[in-house]
């Protein structure tokens, strides 16, 4: 049963929400209108929602929403999601739920079924915890989370949302799956249509401040942050390739959200380099600018080429950084785990290292697209500050390929090598990296099984390395 929960609010000091509202409105618990249920109605209809989701290679994915009703009745409530609104199963059974109770009269009783608990605990049992987090922690938008909990409060009749049985009426379950299986064929909702009236009285805004630990308050700013910058052009460049070059990749285009959280992968060991493939995506490296007295302004340009210096031309392009050797040392290693990279790598797979490799890949193959691909952009990128900076961009003393093959190995073993000291489950606890998942990862690319297995069990490097095999005529087991 969805309930108003408002008691809390009218209580004053409790009352205190931030961030404030908006400053030209005030809000005051008082004006939240909350529907009389009317004791004396028994009339019910009956809802059920289904939810399709469509991923396609060179398509942004999308979702939809069909809702069948019990007693049948001539409207047809099915619809696909604005594109401004994340395309989930979850945000499609919330905007069912909104669109359906904007056309059932607001005195019927409302039964609605879905197959997501997530939703129906949303607006139950967990409402206050989220509306007092001001939905920061919820994966669904929070404007359609507000919206649709304001209307719900309006209505004076009631309404169940539960989740389905498997004896539940499948013929209706059947008919809003075809219903919303059309619906993605629709044009998407008109998104300013799709959530109106965003200033209306009605709607709980912020966080309740007395509720919140430090944190909290912490993550509910930077949400509030977030939401207030717009995207800037070179991010939205960026973030169209990441999709890109994951639909041809994985055969669907990962929302932005999604990529945003893959850069945060834990997998990427290091925050250094994590933030690092943050200022890729938001074309904020250090470089390729000219500031007012400047003492360089020559540094904007690559030394070698005299282009402006962009991510693109420092990891992808300059023939002096070495970022070719690094890569055909990445990809060779990534090709003995089975895992190719495009021919002509471009950033949009850099920045997506950190979601899967393949099509129906390993986790272990996974994490080894991910730290190979983070660890070879970094070192790309630091290996030039130094000549750039250090050796002031000098052409003798450009990085050369047997300098970088060697960069690159000292680089991904010192990785490895970390990597059994850290699963060490003994010594770092809850901390310790997952051993099996270490073994998965670096099983199939190392030069000799046996003493990564004897490596993992004493937590120490005995003698394993990566790539030292890959020129012929060196023994295995001596570093390049
Ligand atoms: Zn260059």
């Amino acid at each position: 049963m969805f309930t108003p929960k408002l008691q809390d609010y009218l209580d004053q000091p409790a009352g205190f929400r931030f961030p404030a509202p908006h400053t030209h409105t005030s809000w005051s618990s008082e004006e939240i209108r909350i529907g009389t249920p009317n004791p004396d109605n028994h009339t019910w209809a009956h809802l059920y929602i289904e939810t399709a989701v469509k991923y396609g290679p060179y398509e942004r994915t999308v979702a939809s929403y069909g809702v069948s009703e019990k007693p049948a009745t001539h409207r047809v409530i099915h619809g696909k999601l604005p594109d401004k609104l994340n395309p989930t199963d979850h945000t499609a059974v919330c905007l069912a739920v909104l669109r359906a109770i904007e056309l059932v009269p607001p005195n019927t009783n409302i039964k609605i079924s879905t197959s997501s608990k997530h939703i129906r605990d949303t607006l139950t049992s967990k409402l206050m915890h989220y509306e007092d987090m001001n939905w920061v922690n919820h994966d669904v938008d929070a404007p359609l989370l507000r919206m649709l909990v304001a209307r719900l409060r309006e209505r004076p009749g009631l309404t169940t949302i539960k989740t389905y049985t498997p004896t539940s009426d499948r013929d209706l379950r059947e008919r809003a799956r075809d219903l919303a299986k059309r619906a993605l064929l629709h044009p998407p909702e008109d998104s300013d249509g799709a959530l109106s009236d965003l200033n209306d009285n009605m709607l709980v805004y912020g966080a309740k401040l007395v509720k919140l630990t430090q944190s909290q308050i912490y993550k509910v700013l930077l949400a509030q942050k977030a939401a207030n910058t717009p995207t800037r052009p070179s991010t939205k460049t960026h973030l169209e390739l990441a999709s890109a070059a994951c639909g041809e990749r994985l055969g669907y285009m990962p929302s932005p959200k999604e990529i945003w959280k893959s850069i945060r992968s834990k997998n990427i060991a290091h925050k250094k380099i994590r933030a690092f493939l943050w200022r890729v995506m938001h074309n904020a490296l250090p470089c390729g600018r000219v500031w007012p007295n400047d003492p360089h302004p020559e540094r904007a340009l690559c030394p070698t080429c005299q282009v402006r210096e962009t991510p693109q031309h420092i990891l992808l392009e300059c023939p002096d950084n070495g970022q070719e050797t690094v890569w055909n040392e990445a990809r060779t290693t990534l090709e003995r785990k089975g895992i190719t990279l495009p021919v002509a790598l471009d950033i949009g797979t850099i920045l997506t290292c950190g979601l899967p490799a393949k099509r129906n890949a390993t986790p272990g193959e996974n994490r080894l697209f991910t730290v190979v691909i983070a660890e070879a952009s970094w070192l790309i990128w630091a290996r030039r500050c130094k000549w750039i900076m250090e050796d002031e961009g000098k052409p003798e003393k450009r990085v050369s390929a047997p300098e970088a093959r060697n960069t690159w190995r000292k680089r991904i073993n010192s990785t490895l090598t970390f990597e059994l000291l850290a699963s060490n489950e003994k010594k770092y606890k809850k901390k310790a990296l997952d051993p099996t998942l270490v073994y998965d990862t670096w099983t199939g690319v190392v030069d000799s099984e046996e003493k990564l297995k004897i490596s993992l069990s004493t937590h120490r490097n005995s003698g394993v390395l990566v790539g030292s095999d890959f020129d012929r005529g060196r023994p295995p087991g001596q570093p390049g």
